[in-house]
């Protein structure tokens, strides 16, 4: 689990309950998540946390999947190979919005943006839902709900 923020923990923790053994790869020296969450990592003796750190190449081949990472120790240089036979990454969201081209309106954080609670955008006739047009919460629920009320405002937009 490469992250050191709430959800690289909480995924590690959720993983250390199905793997014999979690590696916690955190680029600094410490913990960007709420002390809860820490306490979670650190208290189990499931998961290893490798501080100061980050991924310097992920192997595997088509047949196996991933088989091992080479860590890299930014304050030391060395590098670390694990072997491992998964490899997740919480590091951060980024919505895959670019293809827009700036012909839709989007927030600061590249989220696009909808007129709650209609998935309507600014260009009338196009709509939204989804995790592209979420940035709190980012569920699969959420995201099939909002996928409902945008078939319905489509559905309304072309009996108009
Ligand atoms: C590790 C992890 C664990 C999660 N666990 C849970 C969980 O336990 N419960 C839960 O409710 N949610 C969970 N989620 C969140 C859930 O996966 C998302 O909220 C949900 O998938 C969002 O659905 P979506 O349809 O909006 O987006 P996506 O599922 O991301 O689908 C977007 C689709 O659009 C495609 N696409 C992108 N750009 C283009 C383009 N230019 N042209 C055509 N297609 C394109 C993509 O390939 C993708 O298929 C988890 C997410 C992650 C990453």
């Amino acid at each position: 689990m490469v992250g050191g923020g709430d959800t690289a923990c909480e995924e590690a923790a959720y993983l250390a309950t199905l793997c014999r053994k979690v590696y916690q790869i955190v680029r600094r020296d410490e913990l960007r998540a709420s002390k809860a969450m820490q306490h979670r990592v650190l208290s189990n003796p499931k998961i290893e946390v490798l501080w100061n750190s980050v991924t310097d190449e992920i192997i595997g081949n088509d047949m196996d999947g991933v088989t091992g990472a080479d860590i890299k120790n930014v304050k030391t240089g060395k590098i670390q190979r694990l072997d491992i036979a998964g490899f997740f990454v919480a590091i951060g969201h980024q919505p895959n919005t670019a293809f827009l081209d700036g012909q839709i309106e989007l927030d600061e954080a590249g989220y696009i943006k909808v007129q709650n609670p209609s998935s309507a955008t600014n260009i009338p006739g196009v709509f939204a839902a989804g995790d592209v047009c979420d940035p709190n919460y980012r569920q699969a629920c959420v995201a099939a709900a909002k996928g409902c009320v945008a078939a319905i405002d489509v559905e309304r937009f072309l009996n108009k």
